[in-house]
């Protein structure tokens, strides 16, 4: 008799928000638009059809001859300082052995004006990483804060008139052999400042983040449309060092604010939230504390390559402290699923468009990808820790 054929239930591994546009040609290549199969359980044999929107092989050779990519959530800080940021005491190795201790899958390293190695000896010009990623260590990305304190922008900020321009390069391959003067200081534009960072960015790689944009009210949803045209791929959605401007205030926007009014003018740009961490004391005091900020990155494997990828093409969420367990596009439905594990109450707003259009009290939702335009998820915990879903369009 005729052995039954297994059924193998195939389901779409949904990339997750918005890979649908490629990525700026500054980023590392993204990976061509492969499918990645998952094979979520093998029914008993003669097992009725599953679903019939799930699409079901018959195949009759054993089961581990189906190639699987079980994709991996990874945990990582796109911003970390050490001693060699001068505004930091902590050794680079201390750095590394405290989100080493925390579980994190990666961090990048990102002093002032200079790409550090990790001691005097090892030189790594060319590697994205500062040392090879050892098995289930810390995978530590080189990268740089590309920093410049000018004063009176245009547009202006605050009062103070105190700019803050500042640029993470992720996974740069550069090696800036000590400090570097990258700063244009003949112009008050803040865009042709931004500009002199991404200049910067051709010597050195790596993906362009902005940094605490919000600080001193320096951007707006145009500039960040804007910015967003012409390379950086990040920005920071929440950095807890500098939080208090994140919300924004009674005369001026917030971050998630800004981020849609850039968005519905088509900006492809991903919410990063960061710690921004200079101290590791875990001391009451500490003025800019590791730990607050993160991203959860989906990515084909524990590797820096796969991680940079993924971070280009938005495929991962931010957190404060919330934990996603879902956070995808599938069968044209952004899907939004809060961890088993996460104690407390949840709140999931839904942005269609730059317009909330859905509050769900619960830990679960499922929305249609509009006909136009992007929808979000922000989620929110009764402890004030959040998650921010990137925008997926059709
Ligand atoms: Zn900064
Ligand atoms: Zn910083």
């Amino acid at each position: 008799m005729r052995r039954a054929g297994i059924a193998i239930a195939l389901s779409v591994l949904v990339t997750c928000a918005g890979p649908d546009v490629p990525g700026p040609s500054r980023v590392p290549p993204i990976p061509p638009d492969e499918v990645p199969l998952l094979i979520d359980a093998a029914p008993p044999l003669d097992a009725p059809p599953i679903d019939a929107a799930v699409s079901v092989l018959e195949i009759d050779a054993p089961v581990d001859a189906v190639p699987v990519v079980a994709e991996v959530w990874l945990k990582g800080s796109t911003h970390v300082h050490a001693r060699p940021s001068g505004d930091s005491s902590t050794p680079i190795p201390e750095v590394i052995e405290w989100y080493e201790q925390r579980k994190y899958d990666f961090i990048v390293l990102t002093d002032h004006n200079r790409v550090s190695e990790l001691d005097a000896v090892t030189a790594t010009p060319g590697e994205i990483t500062l040392r090879p990623p050892a098995a289930g260590g810390l995978i530590v990305f080189a990268g740089i804060e590309l920093t410049h304190n000018p004063s009176d922008c245009i547009p202006a900020g605050d009062a103070s008139g105190k700019c803050r321009i500042h640029v993470n390069l992720l996974g740069a391959t550069g090696r800036t052999n000590g400090k570097i003067v990258w700063a244009n200081r003949k112009t008050h534009d803040r865009l042709l400042k931004y500009d002199a960072a991404l200049e910067q960015q051709k010597t050195l790689g790596g993906i362009a983040q902005i940094n605490h944009p919000n600080w001193f009210w320096g951007i707006n949803g145009d500039l960040l449309a804007e910015l967003a045209r012409r390379g950086f791929a990040l920005v920071e959605i929440s950095n807890m060092a500098f939080a208090e401007w994140n919300g924004g205030d009674k005369d001026h926007p917030g971050m998630d604010a800004i981020w849609d009014a850039a968005l519905v003018q088509g900006a492809r740009v991903w919410g990063v939230a960061s710690d921004d961490a200079h101290d590791y004391s875990g001391s009451a005091g500490a003025q800019y504390p590791a730990g607050g900020g993160w991203i959860m990155v989906k990515a084909a494997a524990r590797d820096p390559q796969a991680i940079l990828a993924s971070i280009a093409a938005g495929r991962f969420y931010a957190s404060t402290g919330v934990v996603l367990s879902r956070a995808e596009v599938e069968a044209g439905e952004l899907v939004v699923e809060v961890a088993p594990g996460e104690r407390g109450s949840h709140t999931i707003d839904l942005i269609e468009n730059g317009t909330r259009v859905v509050r769900i009290k619960g830990g679960n939702a499922r929305r249609p990808l509009p006909a136009t335009g992007y929808l979000r998820a922000v989620i929110t915990r009764g402890d004030g820790k959040q998650a921010w879903v990137q925008p997926a369009r059709r």
